[in-house]
Protein backbone atom coordinates (compact mmCIF):
# COMPACT_ATOMS: atom_id res chain seq x y z
CA UNK A 1 0.00 0.00 0.00
CA UNK A 2 1.24 3.42 -0.66
CA UNK A 3 2.66 5.09 2.03
CA UNK A 4 0.28 8.01 1.06
CA UNK A 5 -2.56 6.03 2.25
CA UNK A 6 -0.88 5.13 5.75
CA UNK A 7 -0.42 9.15 6.07
CA UNK A 8 -3.97 10.01 5.31
CA UNK A 9 -5.57 6.86 7.45
CA UNK A 10 -3.08 8.84 10.35
CA UNK A 11 -4.64 11.73 9.75
CA UNK A 12 -7.98 10.06 10.44
CA UNK A 13 -7.82 8.17 13.33
CA UNK A 14 -4.62 9.22 15.16
CA UNK A 15 -0.57 8.52 14.78
CA UNK A 16 -1.15 5.86 17.50
CA UNK A 17 -4.05 4.05 15.89
CA UNK A 18 -2.65 2.92 12.24
CA UNK A 19 0.02 0.57 12.24
CA UNK A 20 2.21 -1.18 9.36
CA UNK A 21 5.34 -2.67 11.11
CA UNK A 22 6.03 -6.39 10.66
CA UNK A 23 5.02 -7.54 14.03
CA UNK A 24 1.83 -6.34 13.72
CA UNK A 25 1.35 -7.34 10.36
CA UNK A 26 2.22 -11.00 11.41
CA UNK A 27 -0.25 -10.51 14.59
CA UNK A 28 -2.96 -9.45 12.15
CA UNK A 29 -1.98 -12.07 9.83
CA UNK A 30 -4.05 -15.24 10.97
CA UNK A 31 -7.18 -16.97 12.20
CA UNK A 32 -7.99 -20.39 13.17
CA UNK A 33 -8.07 -22.03 9.67
CA UNK A 34 -4.06 -21.54 10.37
CA UNK A 35 -3.76 -19.58 6.58
CA UNK A 36 -1.70 -16.08 6.65
CA UNK A 37 -2.19 -13.91 4.78
CA UNK A 38 -0.26 -10.34 5.74
CA UNK A 39 -2.19 -6.70 5.45
CA UNK A 40 -0.50 -3.47 4.61
CA UNK A 41 -1.83 -2.05 7.56
CA UNK A 42 -3.84 -2.28 11.46
CA UNK A 43 -5.99 0.03 12.18
CA UNK A 44 -8.23 1.19 15.28
CA UNK A 45 -10.80 3.25 15.03
CA UNK A 46 -11.88 5.02 17.85
CA UNK A 47 -15.67 5.03 17.37
CA UNK A 48 -18.39 4.90 14.91
CA UNK A 49 -17.02 7.97 13.28
CA UNK A 50 -13.66 6.28 12.68
CA UNK A 51 -15.10 3.24 11.27
CA UNK A 52 -17.30 5.97 8.44
CA UNK A 53 -14.25 7.90 7.64
CA UNK A 54 -11.80 4.88 7.09
CA UNK A 55 -14.53 2.80 4.94
CA UNK A 56 -15.33 6.05 2.57
CA UNK A 57 -12.11 6.42 2.21
CA UNK A 58 -10.92 3.25 1.34
CA UNK A 59 -13.84 2.92 -1.09
CA UNK A 60 -12.87 6.06 -2.79
CA UNK A 61 -9.01 4.65 -2.69
CA UNK A 62 -9.87 1.09 -3.59
CA UNK A 63 -7.98 -0.28 -1.13
CA UNK A 64 -9.49 -3.40 0.88
CA UNK A 65 -10.85 -3.67 4.82
CA UNK A 66 -11.04 -6.95 6.72
CA UNK A 67 -12.63 -6.40 9.84
CA UNK A 68 -11.54 -8.89 12.90
CA UNK A 69 -12.29 -9.74 16.17
CA UNK A 70 -10.19 -12.28 17.76
CA UNK A 71 -9.25 -14.08 14.56
CA UNK A 72 -10.90 -17.46 16.03
CA UNK A 73 -13.05 -17.73 13.21
CA UNK A 74 -12.92 -20.96 11.27
CA UNK A 75 -14.34 -19.45 7.89
CA UNK A 76 -11.64 -17.55 6.80
CA UNK A 77 -13.46 -14.34 7.26
CA UNK A 78 -10.58 -12.57 8.87
CA UNK A 79 -8.21 -13.00 6.81
CA UNK A 80 -7.22 -10.16 4.75
CA UNK A 81 -6.41 -12.35 1.59
CA UNK A 82 -5.92 -9.46 -0.87
CA UNK A 83 -4.25 -7.09 1.23
CA UNK A 84 -5.58 -3.80 2.65
CA UNK A 85 -6.63 -2.96 5.92
CA UNK A 86 -7.34 -5.15 9.02
CA UNK A 87 -9.66 -3.33 11.27
CA UNK A 88 -9.55 -4.17 15.23
CA UNK A 89 -12.12 -2.77 17.66
CA UNK A 90 -10.35 -4.31 20.74
CA UNK A 91 -7.97 -1.36 21.51
CA UNK A 92 -11.13 1.17 21.57
CA UNK A 93 -14.26 0.07 20.57
CA UNK A 94 -14.75 -2.56 23.46
CA UNK A 95 -17.48 -1.19 26.17
CA UNK A 96 -20.25 -2.05 27.54
CA UNK A 97 -22.71 1.22 26.44
CA UNK A 98 -26.06 -0.07 28.62
CA UNK A 99 -27.49 -2.42 30.19
CA UNK A 100 -31.38 -1.68 30.06
CA UNK A 101 -33.25 -3.23 32.64
CA UNK A 102 -36.55 -2.11 31.37
CA UNK A 103 -36.08 -3.58 27.64
CA UNK A 104 -33.95 -6.38 29.13
CA UNK A 105 -31.42 -5.51 26.83
CA UNK A 106 -27.65 -4.63 26.35
CA UNK A 107 -26.00 -2.29 24.26
CA UNK A 108 -22.45 -3.13 23.53
CA UNK A 109 -19.58 -2.31 20.92
CA UNK A 110 -17.94 -4.57 18.71
CA UNK A 111 -14.80 -5.22 20.80
CA UNK A 112 -16.45 -6.68 23.66
CA UNK A 113 -15.43 -9.74 25.08
CA UNK A 114 -18.66 -12.33 25.07
CA UNK A 115 -17.75 -13.29 28.97
CA UNK A 116 -17.46 -9.62 30.05
CA UNK A 117 -21.31 -9.15 29.23
CA UNK A 118 -22.33 -12.54 30.50
CA UNK A 119 -20.81 -11.10 33.82
CA UNK A 120 -22.28 -7.86 33.34
CA UNK A 121 -25.52 -9.34 32.89
CA UNK A 122 -25.44 -11.76 35.56
CA UNK A 123 -24.17 -8.75 38.14
CA UNK A 124 -27.75 -7.36 37.46
CA UNK A 125 -29.77 -10.77 37.61
CA UNK A 126 -30.03 -10.93 33.69
CA UNK A 127 -28.31 -13.84 31.61
CA UNK A 128 -26.68 -13.56 27.65
CA UNK A 129 -27.01 -17.37 26.88
CA UNK A 130 -24.75 -17.60 23.66
CA UNK A 131 -21.99 -19.54 24.65
CA UNK A 132 -19.21 -20.57 22.03
CA UNK A 133 -16.56 -22.44 23.18
CA UNK A 134 -14.29 -19.19 23.10
CA UNK A 135 -16.81 -17.23 25.34
CA UNK A 136 -13.50 -15.89 27.33
CA UNK A 137 -11.56 -13.96 24.05
CA UNK A 138 -14.10 -13.64 21.58
CA UNK A 139 -15.59 -10.31 20.84
CA UNK A 140 -19.19 -9.98 20.21
CA UNK A 141 -18.71 -8.64 17.07
CA UNK A 142 -17.09 -11.70 15.86
CA UNK A 143 -20.10 -13.94 18.19
CA UNK A 144 -22.48 -11.74 15.50
CA UNK A 145 -20.88 -11.72 12.25
CA UNK A 146 -20.02 -15.95 12.65
CA UNK A 147 -23.48 -16.64 14.61
CA UNK A 148 -21.97 -17.97 16.97
CA UNK A 149 -23.38 -20.72 19.61
CA UNK A 150 -22.27 -22.72 22.38
CA UNK A 151 -23.36 -25.64 24.66
CA UNK A 152 -26.39 -23.44 25.59
CA UNK A 153 -27.81 -23.76 22.15
CA UNK A 154 -30.09 -26.62 22.71
CA UNK A 155 -31.98 -24.61 25.16
CA UNK A 156 -31.42 -21.19 24.72
CA UNK A 157 -30.74 -20.92 21.12
CA UNK A 158 -27.84 -19.11 19.40
CA UNK A 159 -26.49 -15.36 18.87
CA UNK A 160 -28.61 -14.87 15.91
CA UNK A 161 -32.13 -15.42 18.41
CA UNK A 162 -30.35 -12.77 20.97
CA UNK A 163 -29.92 -9.79 17.87
CA UNK A 164 -32.62 -7.09 18.18
CA UNK A 165 -30.84 -4.30 16.50
CA UNK A 166 -27.37 -3.06 15.27
CA UNK A 167 -25.75 -0.10 13.86
CA UNK A 168 -23.37 -0.87 10.96
CA UNK A 169 -21.12 1.14 8.51
CA UNK A 170 -21.64 0.38 4.81
CA UNK A 171 -18.33 -0.29 2.40
CA UNK A 172 -19.09 3.72 0.88
CA UNK A 173 -18.82 5.02 4.68
CA UNK A 174 -22.77 5.24 5.22
CA UNK A 175 -24.17 4.38 8.71
CA UNK A 176 -27.27 2.54 8.61
CA UNK A 177 -29.64 1.35 12.11
CA UNK A 178 -31.37 -1.94 11.82
CA UNK A 179 -33.76 -3.29 14.11
CA UNK A 180 -35.31 -2.01 17.61
CA UNK A 181 -34.69 -2.58 21.23
CA UNK A 182 -38.52 -3.34 21.72
CA UNK A 183 -39.40 -7.29 20.99
CA UNK A 184 -42.70 -5.45 18.87
CA UNK A 185 -40.51 -4.44 15.80
CA UNK A 186 -42.91 -5.88 13.31
CA UNK A 187 -42.36 -2.94 10.35
CA UNK A 188 -39.98 -4.04 7.24
CA UNK A 189 -37.47 -6.09 6.40
CA UNK A 190 -35.22 -8.01 8.79
CA UNK A 191 -32.20 -6.48 7.93
CA UNK A 192 -30.35 -6.61 11.13
CA UNK A 193 -30.76 -10.66 10.86
CA UNK A 194 -28.96 -10.43 6.89
CA UNK A 195 -25.76 -8.83 9.03
CA UNK A 196 -26.05 -11.84 11.43
CA UNK A 197 -23.12 -14.42 10.26
CA UNK A 198 -22.76 -12.03 7.57
CA UNK A 199 -18.63 -12.11 8.25
CA UNK A 200 -18.13 -8.65 7.63
CA UNK A 201 -19.10 -8.98 3.79
CA UNK A 202 -21.92 -6.51 3.78
CA UNK A 203 -20.69 -3.74 6.12
CA UNK A 204 -18.87 -2.80 9.59
CA UNK A 205 -21.14 -3.69 12.75
CA UNK A 206 -20.42 -1.08 14.95
CA UNK A 207 -23.16 -1.59 17.86
CA UNK A 208 -25.30 -4.35 19.05
CA UNK A 209 -28.31 -4.37 20.95
CA UNK A 210 -28.29 -7.62 22.25
CA UNK A 211 -31.44 -9.64 23.71
CA UNK A 212 -30.88 -10.50 28.07
CA UNK A 213 -32.84 -12.92 29.89
CA UNK A 214 -33.93 -13.43 33.41
CA UNK A 215 -30.61 -14.75 35.17
CA UNK A 216 -32.39 -18.73 35.39
CA UNK A 217 -32.46 -20.22 38.92
CA UNK A 218 -30.20 -23.30 39.27
C1 LIG B 1 -11.10 -23.00 20.05
C2 LIG B 1 -12.29 -22.45 19.30
C3 LIG B 1 -13.55 -22.79 19.71
C4 LIG B 1 -14.66 -22.31 19.00
N1 LIG B 1 -15.89 -22.67 19.45
C5 LIG B 1 -16.98 -22.24 18.82
C6 LIG B 1 -18.27 -22.60 19.31
O1 LIG B 1 -18.42 -23.28 20.32
N2 LIG B 1 -19.34 -22.16 18.62
C7 LIG B 1 -19.22 -21.40 17.50
O2 LIG B 1 -20.23 -21.01 16.92
N3 LIG B 1 -17.99 -21.04 17.03
C8 LIG B 1 -16.89 -21.44 17.65
N4 LIG B 1 -15.65 -21.08 17.18
C9 LIG B 1 -15.59 -20.26 15.96
C10 LIG B 1 -16.28 -18.95 16.19
O3 LIG B 1 -16.82 -18.43 15.02
C11 LIG B 1 -15.41 -17.91 16.90
O4 LIG B 1 -14.81 -18.37 18.07
C12 LIG B 1 -16.05 -16.55 17.16
O5 LIG B 1 -17.43 -16.40 17.06
C13 LIG B 1 -15.46 -15.65 16.13
O6 LIG B 1 -15.14 -14.48 16.76
P1 LIG B 1 -13.81 -13.71 16.40
O7 LIG B 1 -13.97 -12.37 16.99
O8 LIG B 1 -12.60 -14.47 16.76
O9 LIG B 1 -13.97 -13.61 14.82
P2 LIG B 1 -12.86 -13.42 13.71
O10 LIG B 1 -12.27 -14.73 13.33
O11 LIG B 1 -11.94 -12.33 14.10
O12 LIG B 1 -13.80 -12.93 12.53
C14 LIG B 1 -14.81 -13.78 12.06
C15 LIG B 1 -15.61 -13.04 10.98
O13 LIG B 1 -16.31 -11.96 11.57
C16 LIG B 1 -16.04 -10.76 10.86
N5 LIG B 1 -16.12 -9.66 11.82
C17 LIG B 1 -15.49 -9.53 13.01
N6 LIG B 1 -15.85 -8.38 13.61
C18 LIG B 1 -16.73 -7.77 12.77
C19 LIG B 1 -17.44 -6.54 12.81
N7 LIG B 1 -17.35 -5.70 13.85
N8 LIG B 1 -18.24 -6.23 11.77
C20 LIG B 1 -18.36 -7.07 10.71
N9 LIG B 1 -17.71 -8.24 10.61
C21 LIG B 1 -16.90 -8.58 11.64
C22 LIG B 1 -14.67 -10.98 10.25
O14 LIG B 1 -14.46 -10.16 9.12
C23 LIG B 1 -14.74 -12.45 9.89
O15 LIG B 1 -15.38 -12.63 8.65
C24 LIG B 1 -14.51 -21.50 17.85
C25 LIG B 1 -13.23 -21.15 17.45
C26 LIG B 1 -12.13 -21.62 18.17
C27 LIG B 1 -10.75 -21.25 17.71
Amino acid sequence: MDKKHIKALRKIVGEDNVYDDKAHMIAYSYDATRTRYEPDAVVFPRHEEDVSAILRYCNDNHIVITPRGAGSGFTGGALPANGGIVLGFEKHMNKILEIDMDNMVAVVQPGVINMDLQKAAEAVGLFYPPDPAGQDYTPLGGNVAENAGGMRASKYGITKDYVMALRAVLPNGDLIRAGKKTIKDVAGYNIAGILVASEGTLAVITEMTLKLISKPKL
